[in-house]
């Protein structure tokens, strides 16, 4: 399998650390509102990755965080927490606000068929919630401070990223050409030592005074800074170093370069081998994000009655490292695509009387393709042309039921699409289908047209093909 890792900014071999098991780690959402479906694009790509991994013979071991504290409004510690603001417009406490997304982003996960993750289980199920590795952040903060890597002003204990060598190794940056405050609203401390160091450890003095998630630590009440839970948790859950680390682009400059360096400082080791990004679901041209208001919701999509595995699709018809823009016109696309593909994996209900006896060879042929393709760095589009192609092929092939199951379930391992697990039409539908087929005989037209009127009225089409009449789901 290949990939492209960012550190190192080529597609490299995949060689995991111990072999036959594979460590994967994803920056999960910030639950402070629904999240957009650029979000989605992420996590959508990451589930592409795992499932390609599995696909390559490996046991994938995967955590995703939930950032419930500490994200501020800026990624480089400036404004304000993201829970708080969205505890003051919803008024609720931060801890319901947290609630309700995580419900809500559970929900749009499932909903895209996106796996959760496996290697945890806490009290608050198989997500890593922030907060509920506090001891263990305080602890990681403990072994900076030790080692000389971590100091402490009165707002806050920051990391002083001028201790570490290479910081900023991801993005090749040298330290004095990172931006940073490039927003324009630097709520500065003057006690930082360099305008890179990051917060650690926020104490509720000053604009989080009335901060209300706080816990106590050696140095004084507070909240932990953003960049900190993923190192602590990776730490805890899988140990560093891991395979690979997944997010989006917006992450390599400042969340996982700091990620880095905390690992590297405390550690001694390297955080992860392969850093793997998704790039963005653009708008005209504009990343798609809240703050540009340029967004939308899974939610409104299935609305406007769009399937949400057709937005699965739309994203594997890209490649995760393009940026994409989001039409509508594409989406009408990928949920055309879907359909068709679903009339083709119903076709295992209309089982054929003389299948095709090259069509196993062809189904493997294809399998073969788009399999190759896919584990090399993801190529969806190239897998997604091939399947295309397998599906409009079928009607000239005759078709064979079991034939069509084993390829449905190997096709839902790697895409997800949900294809396999398609029910057989009613007893009602198929007797409606056989009197057509009689009336037709006898040459009654009228009475086969009534019908088959009958049938759309069920939602259910009719086609008459070579390998006889075959229906599809309107
Ligand atoms: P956040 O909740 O802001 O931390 O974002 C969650 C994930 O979505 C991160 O991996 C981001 O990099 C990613 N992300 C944010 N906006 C977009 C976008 N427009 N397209 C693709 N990924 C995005
Ligand atoms: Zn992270």
């Amino acid at each position: 399998m290949r990939l492209y890792n960012t550190l190192g900014r080529q597609v490299q071999d995949f060689t995991p650390l111990k072999p036959d098991v594979v460590s994967l780690y994803t920056c999960g959402p910030t639950v402070y509102d629904y999240a957009q479906i650029g979000n989605l694009r992420a996590y959508v790509f990451t589930d592409t990755l795992r499932r390609a991994l599995a696909l390559a013979g490996y046991q994938v071991k995967h955590v995703m965080n939930i950032t419930d504290v500490g994200h501020l409004i800026s990624d480089d510690d400036e404004g304000e927490d993201k829970l708080e603001k969205g505890a003051f417009r919803e008024h609720k406490t931060v801890w319901e606000v947290a609630d309700m997304y995580i419900q809500a982003f559970l929900e749009d996960t499932k909903q895209l068929n996106i796996l959760p993750p496996n290697n945890y289980h806490g009290a608050h199920g198989v997500y890593a919630r922030a907060t509920d590795f506090i001891p263990q952040q305080l602890n990681l903060i403990n072994i900076l401070v030790d080692r000389g890597f971590a100091y402490q002003t009165q707002q806050a204990i920051y990391f002083d990223v001028a201790k570490l060598d290479d910081y900023g190794k991801l993005t090749g940056q040298k330290l004095n050409d990172k931006e940073v405050g490039a927003r324009g609203e630097v709520i500065s401390d003057p006690d930082k030592r360099n305008p890179q160091d990051f917060a650690l450890w926020f104490f509720n003095i000053g604009r989080f005074e009335n901060h209300s998630m706080s816990w106590p630590s050696p140095w004084g009440e507070g909240f932990p800074g953003w960049h900190l839970e993923c190192s602590a948790i990776i730490h805890a859950t899988l140990g560093e170093p891991i395979d690979i680390h997944t997010g989006g682009v917006d992450h390599i400059g400042t969340h996982h370069t700091n990620e880095i360096a905390q690992t590297q400082a405390a550690y001694g080791v390297d955080l992860a081998k392969y850093w793997v990004h998704n790039e963005h679901l653009l708008v005209d041209g504009q990343k798609m994000s809240k703050s540009r208001g340029n967004y939308l919701l899974l939610k409104d999509l299935s609305d406007n009655a769009y399937d949400p595995l057709a937005l699965r699709l739309l994203f594997l018809q890209s490649h995760y490292r393009s940026q994409t823009n989001f039409t509508f016109e594409a989406l009408d696309g990928a949920q055309v695509f879907l359909k068709r593909l679903q009339a083709w994996a119903d076709l295992k209900h209309q089982a054929s009387q003389a299948p095709s006896p090259s069509l196993k060879q062809t189904y493997s042929e294809t399998l073969t393709k788009i399999k190759t393709a896919v584990l090399d760095d993801l190529n969806t589009a190239e897998a997604l042309a091939s399947l295309s192609g397998l599906a409009s092929q079928s009607d000239e092939h005759g078709f064979n039921a079991k034939a069509i199951q084993e390829i449905l379930d190997e096709l839902d391992k790697i895409f997800g699409l949900d294809l396999a697990n398609r029910g057989d039409i009613t007893l009602e539908a198929k007797d409606l289908i056989a009197s057509r087929e009689t009336a037709r005989e006898a040459t009654a037209w009228a009475k086969a047209d009534q019908i088959r009127q009958q049938l759309i009225d069920m939602g259910l089409d009719v086609r008459d093909t070579v390998s006889g009449t075959l229906w599809s789901r309107l």
